[in-house]
């Protein structure tokens, strides 16, 4: 079902929350010691420790979301680092959730930090928009009395979900910013094309060589302009956000694609085993989310940076559609040896690995899948899908395969912050943005801001 809709709609009736510095407040939320501290949630806390997550007070003192925490130390000396704990921002998640879900049946979850509460269906009830503001008001409220006192929240109301999205932007930190046709030409002249969700530096050049250099010459451009402009539909997208033209944020996207990626810190790349581990990983969280989805893939490909110099990548087209996970794994090993042969060069699994990121796409649905008469694996993939329903009704380390007993830690945490997708499996989740990518989400599936 497609909730999209291009009727006119100017009543700002929805509502976009997004959680402020969420990680760092949740943890702050159950240790009252690191409440007015500034904290850091780290994927490591190790000196090369990628900052994910700082807290209003670091983000004060300078302590910028991607930094190494070495030198985030540097910046705030009396940062407090913490490894991030992805259960109990699933827990919170899920609570907030419930939460607006008591505003709205249209509540729709966006990432682990942020989600739509749709009021458009409720035109009698909310009537004016002082009604649609007390709504905002009263959900900061309930998730301060419901879900956590140090839990603080932007919310942009807006006629689409985009342009509430951009009121989020625009007023952070417990912000409440309304956009409404009244407001929208003063809101966007204050900013550059790529303050615009999901204008990234690359579509910004194109519009610019079409003459649109800003995001209010691109709400008044010609649609058909923008359209020639992006060389897309995505075009003429824009243009309906940006002129209350219907909806075209709320489609529900399956998975167009799915990565799994991972940074690599200085200890873990010292063992080629670690880093197969961690391959591994990677491949059985793709499959954990084509078994949710009941999709197989049929081109897959693997991404590895290195630290002194250029990236290694290949994409690999499945002649039988895959979905398990050791079998990924069986062939992103032989093609890089296959590469390693072919240029007599060392292993490409070294010392030097900073990254790695394996992806799956071109998925069809698993009754589709035609096996060949010669390879039967249909009791295979029945199996695989029976693991996983206990995994979910008895927790996910019941039922482990026998090359994860191997002592490593990076099973750990294979886990990581799931996809926000694989948390609301029966509901809508959708994306704003050019939808043929793989969202931002999906490639670090949650980065706090
Ligand atoms: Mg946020």
């Amino acid at each position: 079902m497609n909730f999209n809709r291009l009727t006119d709609n100017t009543d700002p009736r929805v509502l976009f929350i997004d959680m402020n510095s969420f990680f760092a407040s949740c943890e702050q939320q159950v240790n009252y010691y690191l409440r007015g501290r500034p904290v850091a949630v780290c994927v490591y806390t190790g000196p090369q420790g990628c900052v994910i997550a700082p807290s209003r007070e670091a983000k004060d003192r300078g302590v910028k979301l991607g930094v190494r925490l070495d030198e985030a130390i540097k910046t705030c000396p009396d940062l407090i680092p913490l490894e991030t704990n992805p259960a109990r921002y699933r827990e919170f998640h899920q609570k907030i959730i419930g939460v607006l879900k008591r505003f709205s049946d249209d509540v729709l979850p966006r990432s682990i930090d942020e989600a739509v509460v749709d009021l458009r269906r409720f035109r009698y009830v909310y009537k004016t928009d002082a009604d649609v503001l007390r709504v905002a008001r009263d959900i900061k409220q309930a998730i301060r009395d419901d879900v956590g006192d140090y839990l603080k929240c932007s919310i942009g109301i807006a006629p689409n979900v985009f342009l509430a999205k951009l009121g989020t932007e625009i007023g952070k930190r417990d912000g409440l910013v309304i956009i409404t046709p009244d407001t929208i030409d003063g809101v966007l002249a204050k900013l550059r094309l790529t303050d615009l969700p999901g204008i990234g530096r690359n579509m910004a050049i194109r519009l610019e060589n079409a003459g649109i250099r800003t995001p209010l010459e691109l709400r008044h451009a010609d649609p058909t302009h923008v359209r020639a402009a992006c060389q897309s539909i995505v075009g003429w997208h824009w243009h309906l956000r940006l002129n209350f033209g219907g909806e075209v944020d709320m489609a529900t996207t399956h998975y167009r694609s799915m990565q799994a990626m991972r940074s690599i810190s200085r200890e873990q790349r010292r063992s080629v085993g670690t880093l197969r581990d961690i391959l591994t990983a990677l491949c059985l969280t793709l499959e954990r989310r084509m078994v949710k989805q009941d999709v197989f893939a049929q081109l897959l490909w693997v991404n590895i940076r290195y630290d002194d110099g250029p990236r290694w990548g290949e994409e690999m087209k499945l002649n039988l559609p895959m979905q398990d996970g050791g079998r990924l794994r069986d062939l992103v090993l032989n093609r890089m040896e296959a590469f390693r042969r072919r240029h007599l060069c060392g292993p490409l699994l070294n010392g030097q690995v900073t990254q790695l990121c394996v992806g799956v796409t071109r998925f069809v649905p698993a009754e589709a899948v035609q096996y060949t008469l010669f390879e039967d694996y249909t009791r295979e993939d029945k199996l695989r899908k029976t693991v996983y329903t206990i995994k979910d009704r008895f927790g996910p380390d019941k039922l482990v395969r026998a090359y994860q007993l191997a002592d490593s830690p990076v099973w750990h945490d294979v886990i990581g912050f799931g996809n926000i997708k694989d948390l609301h499996p029966e509901e809508r989740v959708f994306g704003i943005g050019s939808q043929s990518e793989p969202s931002a989400m999906d490639a670090f599936d949650a980065m706090d801001e």
